[in-house]
C-alpha cells in the first residue's frame, strides 16, 4: 500500500512541474446549494487536470531509473499529462489512442510533444500494445491509476487541501479507477484522520460502489456516462484495498445532476469544468455528500471539455 512518506516525496519531486492550484469559492453558489462548499481547482492545473501529478511523479522516477521513453494508453487526460511531462523532462513519449479518438484530443497530445499511435477501440487492445512498445524500446509503461507512483502523486492534491484549508471537515472526490481518491485518502488519513473523505461516482459507472458492496473487485459492463474520465470498468488491484479500508462513504450521482453542477459552476464562479470534473460538486449540490454547517471541499478534477460539447450538454438542461 502507498505510504504517506511516498506522497510527501512525490510532493517535492513534482513541485517544479505542477501548479499548486487555488481553492475557489462563491458566496452565491454556497447560498444556492445550501452548503459551505469550496472547490479544489484542478481544472486550472497544467494540462487541465490533476492527472499530471501522478504522471510527473511516475515519469520522473522512470527517468531516474534511466528510461528515455515512456508510453501510455489513453487519449484523455492521462495521455496528455504523460506527453507533457515527458517533454518537460526531455524524453520521448508514445501515447496509444483508440482508432476513434477525437481529433482534438490527438492534437492536444501532439501539441504536448507526444507521439501518437492508433490501436483498436478498447483498452484491452491498447494497454498490451503500449506495454510492448515500452518493452521493445527499453521504455517504461505509465498506467493511469494502479501504481504506487501514480497514487502518491495524486495524493499531493490531498496534502494541498489540508494545508490550504485547515478548517476542512469533508473532502469529496470523483472516483474512476481510484488513483485520485486513494492518494487523497493516504495523505488525509495520515495527517488529518478527523477529516471525512467521500467518493462520488456516476450512477452509470458504479463499479466501485458495486465492488464495495460485494467486498471484492467487480467489473461492470461498458458505460456511456458523460463523465468520460470515470468510465473505468473496475477499481484497481492497488486502489481498491485503500478505498475499501479508508473511505468514509461513496455516493452516486445522476447524469442530469452532473450537467446541472457544470451549469451552476459556470454561472456562479465563471469556470468551465468537464463532466468528470463536476461529479464531486454534483454530489454536494444534490445534498448527497456533506451536511449543512460543515466545511466541504469538492475536488474539481478537470476542465478539458470543448465549448461545443459544453454548449450541447447545457442545452439538454431542463430550464425553469
Ligand atoms: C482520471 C480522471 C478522474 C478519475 O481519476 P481516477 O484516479 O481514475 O479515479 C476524474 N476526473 C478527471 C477529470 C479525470 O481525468
Amino acid at each position: 500500500m502507498t505510504k504517506i512518506e511516498e506522497v510527501e516525496q512525490a510532493k517535492s519531486c513534482i513541485q517544479h512541474i505542477i501548479h499548486k492550484t487555488p481553492i475557489i469559492h462563491s458566496r452565491s453558489l454556497q447560498e444556492k446549494w445550501g452548503r459551505r462548499v469550496f472547490f479544489k481547482a484542478e481544472h486550472l492545473q497544467k494540462t487541465g487536470s490533476f492527472k499530471i501529478r501522478g504522471a510527473a511523479n511516475a515519469v520522473t522516477n522512470a527517468v531516474s531509473a534511466g528510461a528515455t521513453l515512456v508510453t501510455a494508453a489513453s487519449s484523455g487526460n492521462h495521455g496528455q499529462a504523460v506527453a507533457y511531462v515527458a517533454s518537460e523532462l526531455g524524453i520521448a513519449s508514445v501515447i496509444v489512442v483508440p482508432t476513434d479518438a477525437s481529433a482534438a484530443k490527438v492534437a492536444a497530445i501532439k501539441a504536448y510533444g507526444g507521439q501518437v499511435e492508433y490501436c483498436g477501440t478498447t483498452s484491452a487492445e491498447r494497454i498490451p500494445h503500449a506495454k510492448s512498445l515500452a518493452h521493445q524500446q527499453g521504455g517504461v509503461y505509465i498506467p493511469p491509476y494502479d501504481h504506487d507512483d501514480i497514487i502518491a502523486g495524486q495524493g499531493t492534491a490531498g496534502l494541498e487541501i489540508i494545508e490550504q484549508m485547515p478548517e476542512t471537515d469533508i473532502i469529496v472526490v470523483p472516483v474512476g479507477g481510484g488513483g485520485l481518491i486513494s492518494g487523497i485518502l493516504t495523505a488525509v488519513k495520515a495527517k488529518r484522520p478527523d477529516v471525512l473523505v467521500i467518493g462520488a461516482e456516476p450512477a452509470l459507472a458504479n463499479d466501485t460502489a458495486v465492488s464495495l458492496k460485494r467486498g471484492e473487485i467487480t467489473a461492470i459492463g461498458p458505460t456511456e456516462t458523460i463523465a468520460d474520465g470515470l468510465r473505468t470498468s473496475q477499481p484497481g488491484d492497488l486502489t481498491f484495498p485503500v478505498v475499501s479500508g479508508l473511505l468514509d462513504g461513496l455516493v452516486l450521482v445522476e447524469e442530469h445532476e452532473i450537467i446541472e453542477a457544470m451549469h451552476d459552476i459556470a454561472v456562479r464562479t465563471k469556470q468551465v469544468v468537464e463532466p468528470s470534473g463536476a461529479v464531486a460538486a454534483a454530489a454536494v449540490m444534490a445534498g448527497k455528500a456533506g451536511a449543512p454547517g460543515r466545511t466541504i471541499v469538492a475536488v474539481i478534477s478537470g476542465g478539458n471539455v470543448g465549448l461545443a460539447r459544453f454548449a450541447e450538454l447545457m442545452s439538454t438542461m431542463e430550464t425553469g
